[in-house]
Parts: structure tokens; sequence; C-alpha cells
């Protein structure tokens, strides 16, 4: 079993800063990740509004980035899934994972959020035959075809413009008749001939025979409801924290978001949260590092209060 001084749980953006500032203040330091490396972001077509970028960067492209750049100051990186955390009377932190076991002195939770269910049926049925919850994974099996997105916010926006590039026809279905995107990305959707806006509507069902092939749609005015022929549907209604591991371990706001102060100190000494897992007003990249880097270096102070002890 390894000992570290900061252990990280997850490989966003938020972790990754928090990385290498971790590694860069030569802080022993390790980072889980259960899944696909980059969180959210390296899912994402284009990021158009991190600075240093002025043409934009693709999502895994800045991802990789951090994580060569975390990995060059000596960040151990190990895909594993953590199954439970603890802290002992000694107050040293410990990690069981599917592959063994790992004990730091500090934890910061960098997990992220998960893709929301409509719960509608059929999403669940057709799950990777026309359900996806990722267009920049996805979006190339549909080329030439018709496909929906459901949301008002900047994911379903932004990712409805980019399955352009591939599917001839998109519908974002929206359940308000005002979208929550920003302004940019609704002109630029706004004016896109392949674009149609299904406003004031929800999906009650998504049909088909081994692919999507229809997906019902509701008017939540009206109560009119319709079919729509489509063969793929991007889900954009929002995420979950990913925080069912800490329930009970540390405070969580009503929504299940972790409460930290701005030092990214959770209600328990030693832990700390950062990037879109925590409750913040803004959940972007830019937030996600800013957040990352905050919270190694409030570990590296942590730990030399220990040391003072
Ligand atoms: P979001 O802003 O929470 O939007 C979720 C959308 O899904 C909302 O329009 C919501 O409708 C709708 N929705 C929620 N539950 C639904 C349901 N059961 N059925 C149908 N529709 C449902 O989530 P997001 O777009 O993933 O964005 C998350 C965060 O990342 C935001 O802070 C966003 O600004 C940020 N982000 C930024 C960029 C960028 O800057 N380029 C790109 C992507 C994401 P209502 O509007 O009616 O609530």
């Amino acid at each position: 079993m390894e000992h570290y001084d900061v252990a990280i749980i997850g490989s966003g953006p938020a972790g990754l800063s928090a990385g290498m500032y971790a590694a860069r203040a030569a802080l022993k330091t390790l980072l889980l990740e259960k899944g696909m490396p980059g969180g959210q972001a390296a899912t994402t077509d284009k990021i158009e509004n991190y600075p240093g970028f002025p043409e934009g960067i693709a999502g895994p492209d800045l991802v990789m980035k951090m994580d060569e750049q975390a990995r060059k100051f000596g960040l151990d990186v190990k895909f594993d899934d953590v199954q439970a955390v603890s802290q002992g009377q000694d107050g040293i932190f410990t990690l069981k994972t599917n592959e063994g076991e790992s004990t730091s002195k500090t934890l910061i939770i960098a997990t992220g959020a998960d893709s929301k269910l409509l719960n509608v049926p059929g999403e669940q049925e057709f799950r990777g035959r026309g359900v996806s919850y990722c267009a920049t994974c996805d979006g190339a099996f549909f080329q030439d075809s018709k496909v929906a997105v459901v949301g008002g916010g900047d994911s379903a926006v932004q990712e409805g413009i980019y399955l352009t590039k591939f599917a001839k026809k998109v519908y974002i279905i929206h359940r308000r008749d005002e979208l929550r995107a920003t302004q940019v990305l609704q002109e630029k959707a706004l004016a896109h001939p392949q674009i149609e806006f299904i406003m004031d509507s929800v999906i009650i069902d998504i049909l088909g025979k081994d692919q999507v092939e229809v997906l019902k749609i509701k008017n939540v005015k009206s109560g009119e409801e319709k079919a729509v022929t489509a063969d793929g549907v991007f889900i954009y209604a929002g995420k979950t924290p990913s925080t069912v591991l800490f329930e009970g371990f540390i405070s969580l706001d009503a929504n299940g978001y972790v409460i930290t102060d701005a030092a990214m100190q959770t209600s328990r000494p030693g832990v700390f949260a950062a990037g879109d897992v925590r409750h913040t007003p803004l959940r972007q990249v830019v937030t996600a590092v800013a957040d990352g880097a905050i919270a190694a270096v409030s570990a590296d102070e942590y730990i030399e209060h220990l040391k003072g002890k």
C-alpha cells in the first residue's frame, strides 16, 4: 500500500490542475480516475472561452496537455475506481479501490458531475443505440441523418451546433420557451439552417426497433403530442454531482454538491473539493482549474500545519 501526501479523485481539469500544483510543490501526489480521463471537458468538441486559445481548442486536446504537464512534475496517475473513503484516528485518509488501497494525508475531491437522465421510456433501452449523452463521442455515427438534442443550456446548444457537422438536421427540444444558453451560442444556433427548435416540449417516449427511430414529443403548454423521426437523441439535461461516495463523510448541499470555503476546504479538515462537484456559481474549465490550484495549495498548507503540531 502506497502512502501519499495528496490523493486526488477525478482527472478532469480540476483534478489535473490540483495534481500539477501539488506535484510541482514536491508533494507526493496520486490521481485516481475510474473512467475516461479528462472529465466532461474531454467530451467537449470545442472550448472557445478558455483563455490563451483565441481560435478555441478541442476539449480532448486541452485535457491531454494538462495531463502531460501534470505528469511532467511527477503526478502519479492510476486508473482505478474508488469504492470507499475513510479517515483513521491518526487523521490519515484511506481510499479503498478496485485494485487495493492507498493512504494519504489529504484528499482532493474532483469527481465532477454525471449526465442527468430524462427517465422516459426507451432511454435506457436505446442507450448506445441512438441515445447518447456525448456528441463528441457519438456524433460521427449520425452522418446525413436526423438527430435531436434535449435541453436549453450551453451544452445542448453548443453540441447541437457541433452535430450539424454530421447530421443533416438537428432538432433542439427544450421544455420552456426560453433558452438558458449564453446569447452568443443562442444566436449561432438560431441562425443555423440545419437546426430547428422545438420549444415548450418534452420527450415522452423513445421508440424504435433496433435503433432509435421515433421520438414522441409533448407540448407542455397545449398538451399536443407529435412524433418526430430521428435516428439519434443526445441528452443534455444538466448534471448531477458525483458525490454518492461522500454522503455522510463531508457536508453536501441540497442538490448533492460539496460545500467548501474559498480555500476549497470542505467540512472535514484535510479534505478539499474542486471543480464542478463543488457548490459554486460558475462551472467552467477556467473555474475548475482555478479551484484545483487553490485546493492543492490549501492541501500543502494543511500538511505544513500538521508538521507544526
Ligand atoms: P444546464 O445549464 O443545467 O442546462 C440543462 C438544460 O436541460 C436546461 O435547459 C434545462 O431546462 C434542461 N432540463 C433539465 N432537466 C430536464 C428534463 N428532465 N427534461 C428536459 N429538459 C431538462 O446544463 P449544461 O448545459 O450541461 O451546462 C452545465 C454547466 O456547464 C453550465 O454552468 C454551463 O454554463 C456550463 N457549460 C458551458 C459551456 C460554454 O461556456 N461554452 C459549454 C457547456 C457547458 P430549464 O432551462 O428549463 O431548466
